[in-house]
């Protein structure tokens, strides 16, 4: 068995995950979401709901099965199309976890300790699950099944990509070529939304009340108030400043995000806040409200979403097998 010439898949491939842990939200709208729909006629892009990384840490089982099936409507509410992009649960392609026991067979526990996010949440929590150490070989597993080459992330995420590359490049020093080595790259147009009351910290699924985050299932009523609420300081023009005036930087980036445009150029055309916080509040409700129709509609038949659900799953199946067939090769595994 041999594995798979390493550029006979070479074009671009992009892959997302969105972990099952709690509701989406405008930073996943603007960050992930539509830049996936604009992007895949261009693009092999794969797109999976990582319901095996939301459990991790402490999980509710119903909660989770229903953020995953919620987390897909949205994602083709918002226009993931499912006959060109690999939608599915990761957990419906067991390759995943195949790959992830290889992996593990060239990680080092070491290695898996220094992760600093693993040291940060485990740092919070009293009981730390085995899942939340080895989680980052699982995303390796994630990355390096779909044969990814570029992996666009944030900052707090490079350490991940940096794991993938480094056991990709073992596997192949111990094992013989089998995996093409990923590179982390940071997309600089790519919208990084913040918290409304905690303008320091990045918008997420997890954060406290929830006052500070726009879920894409708010009601426009709750989206105004949480705008027009959001933290800014007590300057009364507006600028462009995202170290100094975080709050108001953010409020102008959602805007940015939502009109195409930079929002320093925003920043010139506003006079106070208030005029600011109403643009914001009319641009997030154009994106959403259109979002939220599609998605009532879609929700009628919860039956068809997890058909196409369990379709795109078959299609990954089919196109990652034979990366592990040469991994397992590879690995001394009798096929
Ligand atoms: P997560 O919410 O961590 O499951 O991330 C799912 C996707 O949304 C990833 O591509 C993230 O980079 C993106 N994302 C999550 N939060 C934000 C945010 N506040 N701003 C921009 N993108 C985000």
């Amino acid at each position: 068995m041999t594995a798979p010439a390493l550029d006979a898949r070479s074009r671009l491939r992009r892959i997302t995950g969105l972990t099952p842990s709690g509701h989406l939200h405008v930073g996943n709208l603007l960050g992930a979401m539509a830049p996936i729909a604009a992007g895949q006629y261009d693009h092999d892009t794969v797109v999976f709901l990582a319901d095996l990384h939301a459990m991790t840490v402490r999980h509710d089982p119903a909660r989770v099965r229903a953020n995953t099936l919620e987390q897909a409507t949205l994602l083709l509410a918002a226009g993931v199309d499912p006959e060109v992009t690999l939608l599915y649960p990761q957990s419906q392609v067991p390759a995943h976890t195949e790959l992830h026991y290889l992996l593990e067979c060239v990680t080092g526990v070491g290695e898996a300790q220094r992760m600093i996010q693993y040291r940060e949440k485990s740092a919070r929590q009293r009981q730390v699950r085995l899942s939340l150490l080895t989680y980052p070989v699982l995303m390796a597993a994630d990355i390096l099944l779909h044969r990814i080459r570029e992996v666009p992330v944030g900052d707090d995420q490079d350490q991940h990509v940096e794991l993938a590359r480094d056991l990709a490049i073992r596997f192949n020093q111990r094992y013989g070529d089998t995996f093409p080595v990923p590179v982390a790259v940071h997309p600089s147009a790519a919208a990084r939304v913040m918290d409304l009351a905690d303008p320091t910290s990045k918008m997420s699924k997890s954060a406290g009340s929830g006052a500070g985050t726009l879920f894409l299932l708010d009601p426009p009523d709750v989206l105004r108030r949480k705008v027009l609420r959001a933290v800014t300081d007590s300057g009364t023009t507006v600028a462009y400043d995202p170290v100094h005036r975080p709050g108001v930087a953010n409020l102008l980036e959602i805007l940015a995000a939502c009109a195409g445009r930079s929002p320093a150029d925003l920043a010139t055309e506003f006079d106070s806040y208030g005029r600011l916080k109403a643009a914001v509040v009319d641009a997030v409700l154009a994106r959403v409200t259109p979002i939220q129709a599609r998605y009532a509609e879609l929700s009628r038949d919860p039956a068809h979403v997890h058909g196409l659900l369990r379709a795109g799953a078959e299609r990954a199946r089919a196109a990652t097998a034979d990366t592990v067939r040469a991994a397992r090769a590879a690995i001394g595994l009798l096929d």
